[in-house]
């Protein structure tokens, strides 16, 4: 299995000295040796394979831990960390290994969760730890041999995943679930048989995984080509990025082994063990920065290695007899000042998990929107005077037009023209002729303008959405809209005063907020700007509760604010929140208000960490709690994540939404079998989000 790295060595070597004479690219700074450390202690039973490594490490004992190595036909070993073996297990040949803590099944039973690959039986085998030995869960068999094996939990959601990379260049990903004693995937065919909920190919030879649960990143290492960083969540197909090539365009040569090194705060490493160029540091946030390297004494060839709180393990297969070699956190950190690397507070996966999220499944979902890539972002209501059963949700689709959904997420109506962001409604709007209708709004960034319509109930002969001349002195050239000044316009919602008065909100990128009074007439609506607004950023998610007549307003990077709406007001705003990282992750997107009568909140897209934050807007704006929508995979519903828009109605609309609706805006639309679609609404029951958010 393994290489000689010597001959690659030599080859390279000649490879650059070639190409300095026909260019003069610099000499790659991996050819200098990196910072030496030596390791303090040695395993003590020696094996003839390494193939990879995991460590358990004890929640009580930051010293206290097991060293678990897979050895290709030697089986499988655990070692304390004194490096005494403690357990072995050659019933199987056994590669990759990787451990998530706290796995528990629907009664709370909890276990520590090992994962190992099968290459003979083309499988992932799983076991629980306990201190000194394993005890196995199950299998899930693969249609290829396995390469490499890595896990994620997803640390708000608590989604558990298992991937496998082959040789031939395949990731195949696993939603696994811990049932009645054992491990095994929660989506299986008409025979019970596992599905992948993601099957792609990198294209080259996979050597290892990793993925970093806090960053939500899936690590795959190309052996001739580099590191490539995929999103990790199985309907998550952000595009890869690639971390860090082959020489001369990168540092590497032959990629061996993936680790993750979890620090408070976000901070941390992901450490490449590269069997010609040693072990290389990168930062763990998304620009993955290079931070440098360091060798081992004695360690020819860096092959595998695994992170406990203290310590480092790190492969040595060219000894005489392959060992795992212990370096202590210490003083490697003691060693690498050079190298603005500390590896002081290392913690394990446990500390990662996100406490406090409430975990609300979708119950339904509207028909995927026209077009592909970005295009679905913000719904609002419609409530039906008559029957509020035959409600519409209106919303964008950014790159072409206007839908109108029922209640089942059918699509009614597909407007096609303009490019609308945001969209907002008022039902009780007194026309030219005393008639009340119901007003839309949404900006259209193909024009830079305010498109309104009349919004009414769908019929053979009606079309739901039927377009509204604008007039007056500030309409579009090309289209009956009304023409805004805004940089370009973005977030749009309305605002109806106590009088009756429409108004329409209209942000722009540079963060100017134009607000708009509408007036109708016979021939058409007109309007005209009656105060600007401002915040130092890009807002876009707004929101105004009539009642108060107060407009809330998200800046994309820095918080809530509210202004008063009234348009003879003052223009100061209040900072209501700000993004900290935790509970409110930049972007602060889509805003809505749920107002039942009794209870008032504001909800607003915490887009950064993929939750839903609730304030109580009759109580001072307190914190009520926050949630994530998740999916069901029994009614074949995904759920929800990166959301830009969201709208809240406390209206019964029946017994799957007695107190009424959320919906949300998702970028990753998948079908029942994790194949994607074009983006998408989820709709989820008002009464399941609040009963598990109080
Ligand atoms: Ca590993
Ligand atoms: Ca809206
Ligand atoms: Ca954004
Ligand atoms: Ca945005
Ligand atoms: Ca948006
Ligand atoms: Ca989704
Ligand atoms: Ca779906």
């Amino acid at each position: 299995m393994y290489k000689s790295g010597l001959p690659l060595l030599v080859l390279a070597a000649l490879l650059s000295g070639c190409n300095s004479d026909d260019n003069d690219s610099p000499t790659p700074d991996n050819q200098n040796t990196g910072t030496v450390v030596k390791s303090d202690l040695i395993t003590a039973t020696h094996y003839s394979d390494i193939a990879d490594a995991t460590v358990w490490q004890d929640p009580e004992n930051q010293n206290k831990h097991r060293l678990i190595v897979t050895l290709e036909g030697d089986g499988l070993a655990i070692f304390d960390e004194n490096g005494s073996e403690v357990f072995n297990d050659d019933s199987s040949e056994f590669l990759g290994a990787d451990i998530r803590y706290g796995i528990k099944d629907i009664n709370g039973n909890a276990v520590d969760l090992l994962a190992v690959g099968l290459p003979e039986e083309e499988s992932i085998r799983f076991f629980s730890v306990f201190d000194n030995t394993i005890e196995p869960l199950g299998d899930i068999s693969l249609p290829v041999e396995p390469s490499a094996i890595c896990l994620y939990k997803n640390i708000t959601t608590g989604e558990l995943t298992a991937t496998a990379t082959s040789e031939e260049g395949d990731v195949i990903q696993y939603k696994i679930e811990f049932e009645n004693g054992e491990i095994s995937s929660t989506v299986n065919d008409e025979f019970g048989d596992p599905i992948a909920v993601r099957h792609f190919n990198v294209g080259g030879e996979l050597s290892a995984c990793i993925i970093d649960d806090q960053n939500a990143t899936l690590y795959v290492a190309e052996q001739d080509l580099g590191i490539w960083a995929y999103g990790s969540d199985a309907e998550n197909v952000k595009e890869r990025r690639l971390v860090d090539s082959i020489e001369p365009l990168g540092h590497l040569q032959e990629v061996e082994g993936l680790e993750m090194v979890y620090q408070p705060n976000g901070k941390g490493y992901l450490i490449a063990a590269d069997e010609g160029a040693g072990f290389l540091v990168y930062s763990r946030d998304h620009n993955n920065d290079y931070l440098g390297k360091f060798e081992v004494d004695g360690i020819e060839e860096a092959k595998a290695l695994a992170v406990a709180n203290q310590a480092l393990w790190l492969a040595n297969t060219e000894a005489d007899e392959p060992v795992y070699e212990r370096v202590s956190t210490e003083s490697l950190s003691r060693k690498l000042p050079d190298l603005d690397v500390s590896f002081s507070n290392i913690i394990d996966h446990r500390q990662l998990h996100v406490t406090g999220v409430s975990l609300v499944a979708a119950s339904g979902e509207t028909k995927e929107v026209d077009d592909d890539g970005d295009a679905a972002d913000d719904p609002a209501f419609w409530l039906n005077p008559d029957d509020v059963s035959q409600s519409l949700i209106i919303a964008t689709n950014k790159q072409g037009g206007l839908m109108a959904y029922d209640l089942q997420g059918n699509e009614i109506q597909y407007l096609e023209g303009g490019e609308p962001n945001n969209v907002d409604i008022r039902s009780d709007v007194t026309d030219w002729d005393g008639s009340t209708f119901s007003l839309a709004a949404a900006s259209n960034r193909e024009l830079n303008t305010i498109a309104l319509y009349k919004i009414s109930a769908a019929s053979d002969t009606n079309p739901p959405i039927q377009p509204l001349t604008a007039i007056g002195e500030q309409i579009h050239g090309a289209a009956a809209e009304l023409k805004s000044n805004v940089d370009e316009v973005y977030g749009l919602c309305l605002y109806q005063a106590h009088n009756g008065t429409p108004y329409v909100f209209v942000n722009g990128k540079n963060g100017t907020i134009e607000q708009w009074e509408l007036s109708f007439q016979a021939s058409g609506v007109e309007g005209k700007i009656v105060r600007t607004l401002s915040v130092a950023t890009q807002p876009e998610g707004c929101v105004v509760d009539d009642e108060t007549s107060t407009l809330y307003l998200g800046e994309e990077d820095h918080g809530i604010w509210s202004f008063s709406a009234e348009p003879a007001a003052a223009t100061t705003g209040t900072l209501l929140a700000s993004t900290d990282g935790e509970q409110l992750v930049a972007d602060v997107e889509g805003l809505t208000i749920y107002n039942s009568g009794n209870e008032k909140y504001l909800i607003a897209s915490s887009q950064g960490n993929n939750t839903y934050v609730i304030y109580d807007l009759n109580n001072a704006f307190e914190l009520v709690g926050t949630f994530a929508i998740i999916g069901n995979d029994t009614l074949g519903v995904d759920g929800a994540s990166d959301t830009d828009g969201i709208a809240a109605t406390s209206a019964n609309l029946g017994a799957a939404y007695p107190e009424g609706m959320f919906i949300a805006q998702d970028w990753y639309n998948i079908d029942p079998a994790y194949q994607l679609e074009n983006q998408n609404f989820k709709l989820v029951s008002w009464k399941a989000i609040i009963e598990r958010v109080r």
